[in-house]
């Protein structure tokens, strides 16, 4: 799998203040919690990964914090080390990246590179979060294409006539992009998606939290649908894939068991004519940077949304978007390691 056998396992927690703090239905998150895990070959390579558990995704925090905190040291046998972490799908997914980046380091190719079914995009779009008709201008004047809009806080004729003035400002050539964060029920959602449907947006994201009930949405309004909040696991995605039930999958490669399996998954969307928005969750650098990579895998055009800067300290240095693209330098491996 990698060159030489693992010889040691680095586990070292990590808390990150948040740029602006994170709002969930429940709770007010100041700052964000995970775990990076460090694979350490015989020939003293390391791999790195990120382990970010988080309300509504994934599996159970508790156990991840289990399976990690007892995986730390040396391992003499690594079939009882990897049964140690069978089955906790953030601690899988963070052994996965880590054995990820070593196999890639291993190659002498970018972690982008490693399915070698083609070369990766050199570049990867970003969308640009705005509020109102300036800030998407002034977003547009800094070279976005695309533009995210949050809806469902106000009543809809608020929303209504700012994405009017939204659309008027940055012209039709802009793609806009809704997300309602599962706030409206199947009927509101309806009611709200039909008149936003007059500013011809690209797709709206989770208009409301039930799957079939968003293909509905999706069928009575014309509007297409993507899903976010409801693609919590890989299964889900695959749910949604078979049962047609989304225009556009927003995929979150930390709560996939394995970076692979999100590649592949993420190619069946596209194989099924679905889109493909890889995006993070919240996590480091560490785990932002398995997304970015899996996003350029997956060829010219797919976009990484909101990776940039979530966080006000990080442990590694990340990209800025530069007229709406991340253009990183591409290196062997993930290219980073937590300072
Ligand atoms: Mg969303």
């Amino acid at each position: 799998m990698f060159d030489g056998p693992v010889r040691r396992i680095h586990v070292r927690r990590y808390v990150l203040r948040f740029a602006t703090p994170v709002r969930t239905a429940t709770a007010t998150f100041t700052h964000r919690t995970g775990w990076h895990v460090g694979v350490e070959t015989r020939d003293g390579r390391i791999g790195w990964g990120d382990a970010a558990p988080w309300p509504g995704f994934g599996g159970d925090a508790v156990a991840a914090c289990d399976a990690l905190a007892g995986a730390e040291g040396t391992w003499e046998d690594e079939r009882a080390f990897f049964d140690r972490v069978a089955g906790v799908i953030e601690a899988e997914a963070a052994f996965s990246l880590a054995a990820c980046d070593l196999m890639a380091q291993a190659t002498g190719v970018p972690l982008r590179d490693l399915s070698g079914r083609a070369r990766g995009a050199e570049s990867v779009p970003v969308h640009a979060l705005v509020n109102s008709a300036a800030e998407a201008e002034a977003a547009v004047a800094r070279g976005y294409r695309t533009v995210k809009v949050k809806v469902g806080a106000a009543s809809i004729d608020a929303d209504v006539a700012r994405l009017q003035s939204i659309r008027a400002a940055v012209g039709g050539d802009v793609s806009i992009r809704l997300d309602a964060n599962a706030a409206w029920d199947e009927e509101t959602a309806i009611a709200a998606v039909s008149r936003l449907a007059a500013i011809s947006p690209a797709h709206i994201e989770q208009p409301t939290r039930d799957m079939a009930a968003c293909a509905r949405v999706g069928a009575a309004t014309g509007v297409d649908i993507a899903l976010d909040e409801s693609l919590g696991s890989e299964a889900d995605v695959h749910r949604a894939l078979v049962t047609g039930a989304m225009d556009v999958a927003v995929i979150k490669p930390a709560y996939f068991r394995s970076w692979m399996s999100a590649l592949a998954a993420a190619l069946q969307c596209q194989r099924a004519g679905v889109g493909v928005v890889v995006t993070c969750a919240l996590e480091s650098a560490i785990g932002r940077w398995g997304a970015l990579h899996l996003a350029a895998a997956l060829g010219e055009g797919v976009e990484a949304a909101g990776l940039e800067a979530p966080l006000a300290e990080d442990v590694a240095d990340f990209p800025v978007a530069v007229n709406g693209r991340l253009n990183p330098t591409w290196v062997t491996g993930l290219g980073v390691a937590p300072r």
